[in-house]
């Protein structure tokens, strides 16, 4: 049966890069069903929003969608479509796994971790105040009376919600994960000994979860202990489990273990829906050079043929992007020795070149 696939390439370079990813999943031979929809800023600037109802409901209608980079214009009022996306199709998990390839410029070799951060709780909510407005004096009044805490008139605030709901079920997924990816432990992490009742309350319910999984196994690290040890022993860790903002940060710490944006793909997950994409921007400078690096795309291609249950072409076609990468010669010029290296590969090319070595089979 063909698999039925909302695909959204983008903006700025997406569209591209989703061409070349294109290529190299159907080369797999997994039968794809492609519902093309369009958002991002041709589509604002055609119809006034980026983000058309059509796309939610086709992604909520197949379940399953493939997306490029989406540009945030700074300044224009358009709220980033991403964090719209994350927000209107609940999906509650990000998704990252960091992995070395041989070929990719590191400073670390054989990594393989899987970061899942919380998308949608933490200080990400977007409960703030501004300093000197009436509804924040009157928030520090509060604060003074019923807890006897000073909070300085010139302050601003932010707030972080943390539930047990979001925790049970972002920690849940983790170990999901984990068990369905034949991995091995998780790792939960918080900053539970400054932040009682947020971080507290997450590693209380990380460990009530965790006893309802006796099968993976289960550890917690406080943040910044964590950011060490990822830099000096980051073999011992496996499936990481974060709130919203230490997993914003983590990731990125993770992906630059392992090379940078290049090779860092991703997926945003929720109980029924999940969208694939790279962790990089639209990187609007080259839009229509066709030069920039389809790969980190193609890595969440390969993440989407797992999640489908075709685990033999999602191990296929992650062996044929590996050796690209290892010969170094069908590679854009990011990962070229030399960003002004002639012999650098188009990002059709890539995609062309993944596609023959997964036809010879
Ligand atoms: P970016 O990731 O687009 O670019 C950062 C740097 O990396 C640039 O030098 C760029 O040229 C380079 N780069 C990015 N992707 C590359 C690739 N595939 N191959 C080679 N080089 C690549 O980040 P930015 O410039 O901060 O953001 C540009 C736009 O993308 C912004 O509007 C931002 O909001 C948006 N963005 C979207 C997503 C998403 O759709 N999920 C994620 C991040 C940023």
């Amino acid at each position: 049966m063909k698999n039925r696939i909302t695909l959204i390439p983008g903006d700025g370079t997406g569209p591209e890069i989703t061409d070349a990813v294109v290529t190299a999943l159907e080369a797999t031979g997994v039968e794809f069903d492609w519902v093309t929809k369009n958002a991002g800023t041709d589509v604002y600037d055609a119809t006034g929003t980026p983000l058309p109802d059509e796309v939610l409901e086709s992604v909520r209608d197949t379940k399953v969608g493939i997306k490029g980079p989406i540009t945030t214009p700074v300044g224009t009022g358009f709220r980033s479509v991403n964090v719209a996306m994350r927000k209107e199709l609940d999906l509650f998990a990000c998704v990252r796994p960091c992995k070395s390839y041989p070929g990719v410029r590191s400073r670390y070799k054989d990594i393989d971790l899987v970061i899942v951060r919380e998308n949608h709780e933490d200080l990400y909510a977007g409960i703030e105040f501004e300093r000197g407005k009436g509804d924040t004096e009157e928030l520090i009044r509060w604060i003074g009376e019923h807890t006897g805490r000073k909070i300085r008139p010139d302050a601003g605030i932010s707030i972080k919600p943390i539930s047990e709901y979001g925790t049970t079920r972002i920690v849940q997924f983790a170990f999901d994960y984990a068990r369905r990816m034949g991995r091995r432990k998780v790792t939960s992490v918080h900053k539970a000994n400054i932040m009682k009742h947020t971080d507290g309350l997450w590693l209380e319910v990380s460990r009530q979860v965790a006893a309802k999984n006796p099968d993976i196994e289960f550890e917690d690290r406080i943040v910044d202990n964590m950011c060490m040890q990822l830099v000096q022993k980051p073999e011992l860790y496996d499936v990481i489990v974060l709130p919203n903002l230490y997993g914003d940060i983590i990731s990125d710490l993770g992906a630059g273990l392992v090379g940078g944006l290049g090779v860092a793909p991703g997926a945003n997950m929720g109980d029924e829906v999940a969208l694939f994409e790279a962790t990089h921007g639209s990187a609007p400078k080259y839009k229509g050079q066709n030069r920039v690096n389809p790969m980190a795309m193609m890595l969440s291609g390969v993440m989407m043929l797992h999640h489908l249950g075709a685990n033999e072409a999602g191990r296929r076609m992650e062996a044929a992007i590996a050796r690209i990468i290892a010969e170094g010669k069908d590679v854009t010029y990011d990962m070229k020795p030399h960003r002004g290296d002639p012999t650098a590969a188009t990002t059709s090319r890539v995609g062309d070149a993944v596609a023959e070595i997964l036809r010879e089979g």
